[in-house]
C-alpha cells in the first residue's frame, strides 16, 4: 500500500516537474511578444501558452473560472486596467528582489509590474504651429483660448485618456482639473472619434493643430509598419513632450500581475524576471517602440530620434491612475467629453 501511495506521489511530483509551462492571459497582440515567448522557452524549457483577448472579457473569464482558473499571468496595457484587475482580487502578491531592483517603484505596486513604458504626448504640424509657441507647452496650457477648435484626441471611454486626466487630478487637484477640463474640451477641433493614429493623421492633414497620442503609435507610423501613407503623414508631424520644465511628460505602462490561483507560480515569476532581462527589454522596445522600464537599455533609432526632449514624469506613481479612474471619468463626462 505504502509503495502504491508513494509511487503515485512520486509520479505526480514527477509530472509537475515535467509540466514546464505557463498560461498567459494577454490583451497584447504584437508579433514581437510571441517571439519573446519563444526566446523564453529556448532559454528555460518553459512553454508559454497564450490566451489573448480584450481586457474586459478576459477579466470576466478569470473571475468566472475562479479557483479553477489555469491562468498564471495577466498582461494588460495601462496601469488603470492593472489596478482594475487588482481591485477585483485577481492577483496575488509575489516576492522578487530582482523585479523590485530592476523596475522603478513608480511603475509597479505589490500586485503588478510595469514591463514596458509609453508617454502620452502632444503632436503638432510645424507648417501650422510655430515651434516657439509650443516648445515649453504643459498639459495645463491645452485649455488656453488660443487652442480653440484645435485639439484632436480620442473619446473619454479610452483608458489612456482617463489615466492622463487622473495624473492631472493627482498633480493639480480636482477643482483645477475640472476647470481645465471645461476649457480643454472646448478646444476640441471636432467631437472625438478614432484611435490614437487617427488623431496624428488629423494633425498631418491640417484639420487639427495639436493631437494627443502615445509615443509608440507615432514611431510605428514613422517606421513604415503601418504603410506608406501613414509614414508620410507622420513625417509631417513632430512630437512635443509636455511639462519638460516641471514634473515631466505623462507616462503609462504595459504590465503583468500573477493571477491569484496560478498553478505554475514559480515558472510565472521566472517569466516575469526574463521580461526585465536586457534581451527581452531590448526586443520589446525594438519591435513595439515602447520604452524599456529597465534603465540603460538601448532603444531603437526611431525612438532615440523622437525622444531627444523626453523628460519623464517620475514623480507620479502610475498606480494612482487606477485609484483616480472613476473620479477622472466622471469629470470627463460632466464636462461633455464624449
Ligand atoms: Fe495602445
Amino acid at each position: 500500500m505504502f509503495f502504491i501511495i508513494s509511487s503515485i506521489l512520486f509520479f505526480s511530483i514527477f509530472q509537475t516537474c515535467l509540466s514546464s509551462e505557463i498560461n498567459l492571459y494577454t490583451t497584447r497582440h504584437y508579433e514581437a511578444d510571441y517571439e519573446i515567448y519563444k526566446k523564453f522557452r529556448n532559454k528555460t524549457g518553459i512553454k508559454v501558452n497564450v490566451v489573448s483577448g480584450k481586457s474586459k472579457p478576459l477579466e470576466k473569464r478569470i473571475i468566472e473560472e475562479g479557483k479553477g482558473c489555469k491562468g498564471d499571468l495577466f498582461f494588460l496595457a495601462d496601469a488603470g486596467r492593472l489596478y482594475s484587475a487588482e481591485k477585483k482580487n485577481l492577483f496575488q502578491k509575489i516576492k522578487s528582489p530582482l523585479l523590485n531592483k530592476k523596475i522603478p517603484s513608480h511603475l509597479r505596486n505589490d500586485y503588478w509590474y510595469g514591463i514596458t513604458k509609453r508617454a502620452r504626448i502632444v503632436f503638432y504640424n510645424p507648417e501650422n504651429v510655430d515651434f516657439e509657441k509650443v516648445k515649453n507647452l504643459d498639459y495645463e496650457d491645452l485649455g488656453d483660448k488660443e487652442w480653440k477648435n484645435s485639439i484632436a484626441i480620442r473619446q473619454s471611454n479610452n483608458v489612456y485618456n482617463q489615466s492622463l486626466v487622473a495624473s492631472l487630478i493627482h498633480n493639480l487637484g480636482e477643482k483645477k482639473t475640472s476647470e481645465w477640463l471645461e476649457n480643454f474640451v472646448n478646444n476640441f477641433y471636432e467631437a472625438p472619434s478614432g484611435n490614437d493614429r487617427a488623431q496624428i493623421l488629423a494633425v498631418a492633414a491640417g484639420e487639427a493643430k495639436l493631437a494627443i497620442a502615445n509615443t509608440y503609435y507615432y514611431a510605428l507610423m514613422l517606421s513604415g509598419k503601418k504603410g506608406k501613407s501613414q509614414q508620410e503623414a507622420a513625417k509631417r508631424v513632430k512630437p512635443l513632450f509636455p511639462n519638460k520644465n516641471n514634473r515631466g511628460s505623462h507616462i503609462n505602462i504595459s504590465g503583468i500581475g500573477i493571477l491569484k490561483y496560478s498553478p505554475n507560480k514559480i515558472n510565472a515569476i521566472k517569466f516575469l524576471e526574463f521580461l526585465v532581462s536586457e534581451e527581452a527589454q531590448t526586443h520589446l522596445s525594438t519591435n513595439s517602440f515602447e520604452y524599456p522600464v529597465v534603465e540603460n537599455i538601448n532603444i531603437p533609432q526611431i525612438l532615440k530620434l523622437i525622444s531627444k526632449e523626453f523628460k519623464e514624469d517620475k514623480l507620479t506613481p502610475v498606480e494612482i491612475y487606477g485609484k483616480l479612474q472613476t473620479k477622472s471619468f466622471n469629470l470627463m463626462i460632466e464636462k461633455k467629453w464624449n
